[in-house]
């Protein structure tokens, strides 16, 4: 029932064609692949795959479900092993900025997130909106009138159908 839904990751392909198949399974083509898996993971709820592409060295025993809100993805930079990221969310009303540098290792030849430099801050209402929107986070995401139209709302309704 998702098939036809845009990735979750901002990549502006289907999911089918996207994270869809990584998070089912697949090998990631590259670091950037598998962050981009792991950002739609947590949209979606998929905390096994989580726990699962997590670097054996440095997971922990377990990834707890979250509620998180998450806005959108924006990869600002990516080599062969690190992806530099902005990833928004709202919490409490506020909108928020996770600008990460991820370090990912292959495990058998897997793609695993091993671990990363995060910086949280609230997004500044003159900035670019962290769901990479390109709008004004105060013409955006932090305008009432968009808080029912989230970018992730549609795949927030059927998430919801599934957790009932
Ligand atoms: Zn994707
Ligand atoms: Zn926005």
């Amino acid at each position: 029932m998702h098939h036809n839904r845009l990735c979750p990751c901002s990549s502006g392909n289907r999911y089918a064609a996207c994270c869809e198949p990584i998070i089912e399974g697949a090998a990631a083509a590259s670091a950037e692949a598998l962050m981009r898996s792991r950002y739609s993971a947590y949209v979606l709820g998929h905390w096994n795959y989580l726990h699962t592409s997590w670097h054996p060295d440095t997971r922990p025993s377990k990834v707890s479900p979250t509620s998180t809100d998450w806005l959108g993805l924006t990869i600002i930079h990516a080599t062969e092993n690190t992806v530099e990221f902005i990833a928004g969310f709202r919490q409490n009303g506020n909108i928020m900025a996770l600008h990460e540098t991820s370090r990912f290792a292959q495990v058998d030849g897997h793609w695993h997130y091993l671990d990363g430099d995060c910086d949280v801050c609230e997004a500044g209402r003159n900035t670019p909106c962290p769901c990479g929107s390109g709008l004004k986070t105060k013409r955006c995401c932090s305008n009432a009138a968009f808080v029912s139209t989230s970018r992730h709302a549609d795949w927030q309704a059927a998430i919801a159908v599934k957790r009932d």
